[in-house]
């Protein structure tokens, strides 16, 4: 059997640049001390003393680092999120909706990064009807469906969201409506314009991905990326945001692929780490040819169909981007049907209970692919 990929315990590496000497139950615990509000403080108590066995999956460094930016009055909110999305693929609970919505902006990628998906052809050749860009009204249909009901929004999936021209617009909408907002980028074409927008728009979380500090490994992991063009943007980011955002509690990560032995993290962390918050290696999953991959013997139910829906820029659903091709679902599109209904529909819970009943590796991508 292969290696298995368990999505929350992807990080191989991560910078202890701020890393806490206390546990998160203790932190959470230190920041109601300063917060006045019995009534608030009483809430949250509750809630901890509940579900202590839950906060041992907080003791990462970037969710520790997320508690303590969050704003006090949306804590609890983040808190809750954050126990959607450790314990419901756990315990394989499901609700109305998921604790994220991954939302693609656009499917088309600038680059043609080794191990993605869009090497192959069938997914970035034009004439096969995968690429293209979410529409702003789509975007806000979305939104208008998810806010106030779902804290965990992921802006990114088979392109980069960065390419669409409507990026900005997109933020702006969701500006403030959301506890767990990310957008991921390879920053290549992150100008001035997008700066403001991310920053003005208080999104919790930036991603940068790249993989490495030497400009030619960077380019051989990164087709058609540019290492000293990337730098020079995150560091006209990092101007814009001190001389006008300074207040800004923005998380800024750079995420590197741990693909090939030439990489090495301590040599990627001295690079960036004065660069950005929090510098990262998450583990490589082959994700860019499920479909003609060897049959991975893996035979227990996926987390990913309790813990996320990705909506690609057309409307169509997917329960995961591994299945870049759209094959698991026929019928589920957001055009059709609202995201409460197709995460509740007789497609979705058939998955489910293909994966529950061992029969995981009778279907096509899920018995070629590593997920957990
Ligand atoms: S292909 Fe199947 S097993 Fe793999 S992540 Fe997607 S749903 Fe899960």
């Amino acid at each position: 059997m292969n290696k298995v990929y368990d999505k929350s315990e992807s990080i191989l590496n991560i910078s202890k640049k701020n890393d806490n000497k206390v546990n998160a139950y203790q932190l959470i615990k230190q920041i109601l001390k300063t917060n006045n509000d019995s009534e608030i403080n009483s809430k949250f108590l509750n809630f901890i003393d509940q579900k202590k066995e839950y906060y041992t999956y907080l003791d990462k460094p970037h969710i520790h680092e997320e508690i303590v930016r969050c704003d006090s009055d949306k804590l609890f909110e983040y808190l809750l999120f954050r126990y959607k999305y450790e314990i419901f693929p756990r315990k394989r609970i499901l609700e109305e909706l998921p604790p994220l919505v991954q939302i693609e902006p656009s499917s088309i990628c600038n680059y043609r990064c080794v191990f993605c998906y869009q090497t192959d052809p069938r997914l970035s050749n034009k004439k096969n009807g995968h690429m293209g860009l979410m529409s702003l009204d789509l975007y806000k249909k979305i939104i208008d469906q998810i806010e106030g009901r779902i804290e965990g929004v992921t802006l990114a999936s088979r392109g980069d969201p960065s390419v669409n021209k409507a990026l900005g617009d997109m933020l702006r909408y969701s500006a403030n409506k959301f506890t767990a907002f990310k957008l991921n980028t390879n920053a290549f074409l992150m100008n001035e314009k997008l700066c403001h927008d991310i920053l003005s728009s208080n999104i919790q979380t930036l991603v940068y991905s790249a993989d490495a500090a030497n400009p030619d490994l960077y380019k051989k992991l990164r087709v058609n990326g540019n290492l000293d063009r990337v730098i020079e943007n995150v560091k006209n980011f990092n101007d814009i945001k001190s001389k006008h955002y300074p207040k800004s509690k923005i998380i800024t990560r750079v995420s590197g692929v741990k693909y090939t032995q030439e990489q090495n993290f301590e040599e990627q962390e001295i690079f960036w780490r004065d660069l950005v918050d929090q510098v990262v290696f998450v583990d490589y999953n082959p994700w860019e040819n499920v479909y003609n991959s060897k049959l991975t013997g893996v035979n227990d139910s996926c987390s990913d169909l309790w813990r996320r829906i990705f909506i690609w820029w057309d409307g169509k659903v997917a329960p995961c981007d591994v299945d870049y091709l759209t094959t698991l679902f026929r019928f589920s599109n957001i055009t059709l049907n609202n995201i409460s209904e197709i995460w509740n529909s007789e497609e979705y819970n058939s998955l489910r209970e293909q994966h529950l009943n061992n029969k995981r590796n009778c279907i096509s991508p899920c018995n070629r692919c590593s997920v957990v």
